[in-house]
C-alpha cells in the first residue's frame, strides 16, 4: 500500500482529532495523487489511513484511525449511514444534504437530495477518483432519476482539478420543483449557486418564521428562502438581492406559492439599507444572509467590518422590539467573533439588544468536533429591547 512519513507535527494533528495534514507536513511520500495511503509518525508507526491529495495544501485526508486500514467498500457504507441519519431526522422538506463532508468521515465529498435527483461535489482528488463508487452507491441506495456532479467549485483547481459539470447517471431536467417548510421552489441544478439552493438554512428560516409579524426585510434573499417563509406570517415583505437573476427567482417562487406581499428589488444591499434608514421606512423583522465576507483568514479584519456595518444599519431600521436574525457563513468568523460584531453594531445603533437564540446550519449538515472548518453558519436571533 502506499505510505505517507509525517512530521511531529503532522502525526500531532492526528492525535487530537483533525482530519487534515498540511503538504507542509509530509516528510516521505511513497504515493500518487488519489490514493489510500497509510500514514506514519517520523518513527515508522501508521496512525491512520487517508485519501492523498498532491498538488493539495491539504495533502491528506483522513479516513480512519489506527494501524488499520478501512475496510473495503468503506465509502459506500459511510454513505449509507449519512442518509439513514438524515431519514431519521424528519425533516419537512425534499430538498437537504445527504453528505456533508467531513462531519459524515467522507472529508471532500457532498452529496444533496433534490426530489428524485442527486447532485454531488468530489472536491478533493481523492473523492473525483472515486466518483464511479460513488454513484454505483447512490444508485444502488436511492434509486435516482439522475446524479449531477456540480463538481464547478473553485476549489477544485486547489487539487489540480478541472471545473465541470456532467451528468453521472440517467437524465436531469433543466429545471425541478422542490419543497420545504411547505414552500415550493423552482430549482436550477446546474446553475443555482451551491449545488441549487442554501439547503443549509432550512431550521433558521422555520426558526425565523416563529417572529414574523407587520414589516419584514430579507436582505441577502438569493431566490427567496426567509422571505417566502416569513411571507406566511407578515403583512409585507421587502426582498433583496443584488443579483437581477436572483430577483427574477424570488418573483417566480412567489408566484408559485400564491405570494402577493412580497416585493423583490434588485440592489445592492450596503446601499440600500442606508437609503432605508434616510428614509421613515422601518422594520419588525430583518433578515441579513449575506455570502461569506472572509474567504480565508487574511480577509477576516474586512470581513468584520462588512459584518458589522450591515447589522449597524439592520438595528438602526428595526422598529423598537423588533427582530435581527443575523448571520455569517465564514467559518474563519467564529461565535465569540460574531457575537462582538453584533455587540459592537448595537453599541453604535445606539440600541438596547438582547440575544434570543443562538443557532447554526442545520442538522443534516453536522458539524465535527474538533474541526472548526465543518461549523462554518452561524445565525443569531436578537431583538432590539427599546
Ligand atoms: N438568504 C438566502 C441565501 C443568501 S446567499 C437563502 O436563504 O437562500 C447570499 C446572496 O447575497 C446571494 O444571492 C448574492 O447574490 C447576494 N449578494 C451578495 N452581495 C450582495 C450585496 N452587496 N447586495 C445584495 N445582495 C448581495
Amino acid at each position: 500500500m502506499s505510505r505517507i512519513v509525517v512530521s511531529l507535527r503532522g502525526a500531532d494533528r492526528v492525535r487530537i482529532g483533525h482530519p487534515w495534514i498540511y503538504r507542509s507536513d509530509l516528510k516521505d511520500i511513497q504515493a500518487q495523487g488519489g490514493d489510500l495511503v497509510a500514514v506514519a509518525d517520523p518513527r515508522g508507526r501508521v496512525l491512520a489511513h487517508a485519501l492523498f491529495s498532491q498538488k493539495s495544501q491539504i495533502a491528506l485526508r483522513i479516513v480512519s484511525r489506527g494501524d488499520a486500514p478501512p475496510p473495503e467498500g468503506f465509502i459506500g457504507q459511510r454513505i449509507a449511514t449519512a442518509i439513514a441519519y438524515r431519514a431519521s431526522l424528519g425533516i419537512d422538506a425534499t430538498a437537504y444534504r445527504l453528505v456533508h463532508g467531513e462531519g459524515d468521515l467522507l472529508p471532500g465529498l457532498v452529496v444533496d437530495r433534490y426530489g428524485d435527483y442527486v447532485v454531488l461535489q468530489a472536491l478533493s482528488e481523492g473523492m473525483d477518483r472515486r466518483l464511479d463508487e460513488i454513484v454505483t452507491a447512490l444508485v444502488a441506495q436511492l434509486q435516482p432519476a439522475g446524479i449531477l456532479a456540480r463538481n464547478d467549485p473553485r476549489v477544485r483547481e486547489l487539487e489540480g482539478l478541472e471545473r465541470r459539470v456532467d451528468v453521472l447517471h440517467g437524465e436531469v431536467p433543466e429545471r425541478i420543483q422542490v419543497s420545504e417548510l411547505g414552500v415550493r421552489y423552482e430549482v436550477d441544478l446546474r446553475m443555482g449557486q451551491k449545488t441549487g439552493l442554501f439547503l443549509d438554512q432550512r431550521e433558521n428560516r422555520e426558526a425565523a418564521t416563529r417572529y414574523a409579524r407587520g414589516r419584514v426585510l430579507d436582505a441577502f434573499s438569493y431566490n427567496g428562502g426567509f422571505a417566502l417563509n416569513l411571507a406566511a406570517r407578515a403583512e409585507s415583505v421587502v426582498a433583496l438581492d443584488v443579483s437581477e437573476d436572483a430577483v427574477r427567482h424570488i418573483r417566480e417562487n412567489a408566484a408559485l406559492n400564491g405570494r402577493e406581499n412580497i416585493e423583490a428589488r434588485a440592489v445592492n444591499v450596503f446601499d440600500e439599507l442606508r437609503e432605508i434608514e434616510h428614509s421613515d421606512d422601518r422594520f419588525d423583522l430583518v433578515v441579513l444572509d449575506p455570502p461569506a465576507f472572509a474567504k480565508n483568514r487574511d480577509a477576516l479584519r474586512k470581513a468584520l467590518t462588512g459584518y458589522k456595518e450591515i447589522n449597524l444599519r439592520a438595528l438602526k431600521i428595526l422598529k423598537p422590539g423588533g427582530v435581527l436574525v443575523t448571520c455569517t457563513c465564514s467559518y474563519h468568523v467564529d461565535e465569540a467573533m460574531f457575537g462582538d460584531v453584533v455587540y459592537r453594531a448595537a453599541l453604535d445603533a445606539e440600541v438596547p439588544v438582547a440575544v434570543v437564540e443562538k443557532r447554526m446550519q442545520g442538522r443534516d449538515h453536522p458539524v465535527l468536533l474538533g474541526v472548526p472548518e465543518t461549523y462554518y453558519l452561524k445565525c443569531f436571533i436578537v431583538r432590539r429591547v427599546g
